[in-house]
């Protein structure tokens, strides 16, 4: 259907407004509108709306069928990604996560090992459509003079496909090592990747997160943390990142993953750490998925009763900005999942209702990421940017999502790429014992 010319025109395409720059059209209740998109070279040379003039008669005819911008994720662990069969969960729990997970790399991660699965888990992401993805690389000793050198590799094997970014990732008491975590700071500077910790409720909190904050302002680093993955109301960590923010006067970008606690917590906390968040510019990004699998997790066979996500809707109406992401694939934190961000699109409008309306919920999983990457052009459709979509069958949020679409063409460059997906026996020799 899409000419390997890269010049065309399409006519019919149904396009959102939350991610479509620059378009004057009558969108209606679902966000939605018709529009003719003209492709020349690999770039969007025009999007004008449907209807407003004459189509010309060698326009390739969508349908209606829904076209959306390549999308972003910018929370994932693909050093983890796909050692279930030799490392499961036990039991389904965070801790078991933990343990399963830190036994794994201890044993197994060598640098091929970690190289093989991060090149499985980016050759599905780049086939579901995913132009931008940032991981998180387990950097504990010797892990990070392992995967760091891995992931250099990889980014530069991989752009123009899919733009990589690292963020290396700690429990917050190893900052407790100042001489090692400064290292591990050049080290993760030198490679331009995202300073990342995991925040616990440590007695000596504030003043590891300031360690960390100055580090990142020495090294012009930004800063992602997991914070608060849990379901205990003492967990106020999200809090705490957003106070040293302020008061270090930071001004780079920092993305917070998960804060599960918060939704537990009291109404006037919250409100008081979503103000702080607010004033401190804080992102987060929601990991649905893993937070339904890991939270509220009963080892002693009764039901979950909360689905573990954050409070995405308070922070939207606050400005936040506001993402989701596929965190972890086939590892003992996740027993499933394939880095298809429409999976996570649909899974979030199911778990945190992002339906009735849809509003601009889409730019959830493309322009916000992009934006809290710097990532200028990703995650939107606009006259002057590359051609990069994805074309689905659905023509409405209801078709979209009620199906896999794997049958979806993805275009990048204005040409249709092969989504041939990797086969799991690929794998099957690294997962003998
Ligand atoms: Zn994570």
């Amino acid at each position: 259907m899409i000419p390997a010319s890269g010049s065309y025109r399409l006519a019919k395409a149904r396009v959102h407004q939350s991610v479509t720059l620059g378009l004057a059209a009558d969108f209606d209740n679902d966000g939605f509108a018709l529009a003719n998109v003209t492709v020349t070279d690999g770039k969007i040379a025009e999007i004008a709306a449907h209807g407003r003039a004459a189509v010309p008669a060698d326009a390739i005819d969508l349908g209606g069928r829904i076209v959306l911008p390549c999308f972003v994720d910018c929370h994932t662990h693909i050093d983890k990604g796909h050692i279930w069969p030799r490392a499961p969960n036990p039991d389904g729990t965070f801790m078991g996560a933990l343990n399963a997970t830190g036994a794994d790399r201890a044993a197994r991660w060598s640098a091929e090992d970690v190289a093989r699965r991060m090149e499985f888990s980016l050759r599905s992401a780049y086939a579901h459509g995913t132009r931008a993805l940032r991981t998180h690389l387990d950097s504990v000793p010797p892990q990070e003079e392992i995967s760091w050198p891995v992931f250099e590799t990889m980014r530069e094997a991989w752009r123009g496909r899919i733009e990589l970014q690292g963020a290396c990732l700690l429990g917050i008491e190893g900052v407790r090592d100042k001489k090692w975590f400064d290292a591990l700071a050049r080290r993760v500077a030198a490679a331009k990747g995202v300073l990342g910790v995991v925040t616990y409720m440590v007695p000596d909190l504030e003043e590891l997160l300031d360690h960390v904050f100055a580090q990142a302002i020495e090294h012009g680093l930004d800063l992602d943390f997991h914070a608060d993955e849990t379901d205990d109301v003492a967990a106020i960590s999200l809090k705490k990142i957003a106070e040293a923010a302020l008061w270090n006067g930071f001004e780079g970008n920092i993305l917070v993953g998960h804060c599960c606690s918060l939704a537990r917590q009291p109404d006037l906390d919250v409100l008081d750490t979503l103000d702080k968040v607010a004033k401190a510019a804080l992102a987060v990004v929601s990991l649905p998925m893993c937070n339904l699998y890991l939270q509220d997790r009963r080892t002693d066979h009764t039901t979950p009763r909360w689905r573990g996500v954050t409070l995405l809707h308070e922070m939207k109406a606050r400005g936040i900005p506001v993402a989701v992401a596929s965190d972890n694939t086939r590892d003992p934190f996740y027993a499933y999942g394939d880095l298809d961000m429409l999976e996570v699109y649909r899974m979030a409008t199911r778990i945190l209702h992002f339906d009735h309306p849809v509003a601009d919920w889409p730019k959830a999983v493309a322009a916000t990421p992009a934006k809290v990457m710097r990532l200028d052009g990703f995650g939107t459709l606009a006259a002057g940017g590359d051609a990069d979509f994805i074309v689905f069958k659905g023509r409405s949020w209801t078709e979209l999502l009620s199906r896999p679409e794997s049958d979806r063409i993805v275009v990048r460059a204005g040409r249709a790429i092969d989504q041939e997906l990797p086969d799991y026996a690929e794998l099957d020799e690294l997962m003998v014992e």
